[in-house]
């Protein structure tokens, strides 16, 4: 693969190959009806309604937006899509995110769960890494408790103390089994008035693993005005330590929670202006690691053409190879399909985050999604327009 050969992300025939004509059909008319506001609106509501009213929705979603989104409800389920990601050189990152436990027998369970993603993961080169949430280990109220406490703003009780603890023990126990597999971990980014405990106990993590390769990554959310100076001061922290770091780019995927919040709280916004500021810092970033990457590894997440090609230029400006194991992308399953398989085509570490789970635990994921590709209407969009295309290049051909 040479490296002025750059990946055309308008490639329809490379992008979606994985798909047959059946799926590519389904992919188009899912991103027609998530086209239109009202409708994903209306369907948000009626699945949120369903599901307080323990009515089945399994049959409307499970061939739609669940097929579309998830890879099964179990890793097993999953294997068709490893095994059709794969097949194309694309990896997968099991993603159970359980959201809003509190229970510890709840938390518990998380936390085995993700220790199933990481034993599945082992000696298994379709996967990538695997990844978590520390909020589906840990209760979010003591989340904010324990960064007010690193802020020096409260003392954490006995019992709020011991309760971190258990959370800090499970976190080792998947990094301490992803260490022992050879494999890597992610920790997702969250909310920031939660967020100071997660880069506490990443980094903490990255100490203790990170110290003769890259085990754990931190996710940094570019979308956040202070952040480009935190991953500067982070990467700083792990080199005075005698550790690498591990960081996971993305822009942020809470911007209108955490502007309300502030608004309503009374404190200037963690979030950027606007989105152009983000965008900058984004790329900023992402140059200042391919700078450091003796330092720092990279996992680039995201669904932006732009910023996805502009690594791939950064990489090649400094003779940094596709393949060269310290840099990958991500995107998610059902998403953004001709930027990651037209990577993978041109020799990019690429994998998917594949998410699982049973159907009703996964609607509050897919309604999400759904949102999601309402708000980013252009790339919506310009994804219907890529898979239209891909449809009139297929039936030219018959
Ligand atoms: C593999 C992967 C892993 C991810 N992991 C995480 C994670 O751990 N934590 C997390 O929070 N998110 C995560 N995300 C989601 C990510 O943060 C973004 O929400 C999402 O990918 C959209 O951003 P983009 O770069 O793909 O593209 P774009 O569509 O170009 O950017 C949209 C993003 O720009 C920012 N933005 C939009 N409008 C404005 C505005 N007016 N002012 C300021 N900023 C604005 C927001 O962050 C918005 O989500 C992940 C995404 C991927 C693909």
């Amino acid at each position: 693969m040479t490296q002025s050969n750059l990946p055309q992300f308008n490639n329809t025939d490379q992008a979606f190959k994985h798909l047959t004509n059946g799926e590519l059909s389904r992919a188009v008319t899912l991103f027609s009806l998530l086209g239109k506001p009202w409708l994903v609106s209306m369907g948000s509501a009626l699945a949120k309604l369903a599901l307080a009213l323990r009515i089945p929705v399994g049959w409307a979603v499970r061939p739609t937006v669940y097929a579309q989104f998830c890879g099964g409800e179990s890793i097993a389920d999953s294997e068709g899509t490893i095994a059709k990601l794969a097949e194309h050189g694309v990896q997968t990152i099991l993603d159970y995110s359980a959201e809003g436990q509190t229970e510890e027998s709840n938390l518990d369970h998380t936390c085995s769960e993700v220790l199933a993603t990481i034993h599945a993961a082992d000696g298994d080169a379709r996967h990538a890494c695997a990844v978590f949430k520390v909020s589906g280990l840990s209760s979010n109220v003591l989340l904010e408790k324990v960064g007010q406490s690193l802020r020096g703003e409260v003392k954490l009780t006995l019992e709020e103390h011991a309760a971190w603890e258990r959370v800090q023990a499970r976190v080792r126990t998947l990094c301490e089994a992803t260490h022992q597999a050879g494999g890597r971990i992610m920790v997702d980014a969250e909310e920031s008035w939660i967020q100071d405990a997660i880069d506490a106990i990443a980094e903490d993590m990255m100490s203790d693993y990170n110290r003769d390769k890259v085990v754990v990554f931190n996710t940094v959310q570019m979308y956040r005005h202070d952040r480009l100076a935190f991953l500067e001061t982070m990467v700083a922290r792990s080199t005075e330590g005698g550790y690498l770091s591990g960081v996971k780019l993305v822009r942020g995927a809470y911007m209108e929670k955490e502007r309300s919040r502030a608004e309503d709280m009374g404190y200037p916004s963690p979030i950027q202006p606007d989105k152009t500021s983000s965008d900058k810092d984004f790329d900023a970033a992402v140059d200042w690691v391919l700078d450091h990457l003796d330092q720092v590894h990279l996992v680039a997440g995201s669904h932006n053409e732009a910023s996805n090609l502009r690594l791939c230029e950064g990489m090649r400006a400094r003779g940094i190879a596709a393949q060269d194991p310290r840099v990958s992308f991500a995107q998610l399953l059902g998403m953004s399909d001709p930027i990651t398989f037209n990577l993978a085509a041109h020799g990019y570490n690429v994998a998917k985050y594949v998410p699982y789970g049973p159907i009703r635990e996964a609607i509050p994921y897919l309604i999400r999604r759904a949102q999601e590709n309402t708000s980013v209407a252009g790339q919506t969009l310009r994804e219907l327009e890529l898979l239209k295309q891909e449809q009139l290049r297929r039936s030219s051909l018959r």
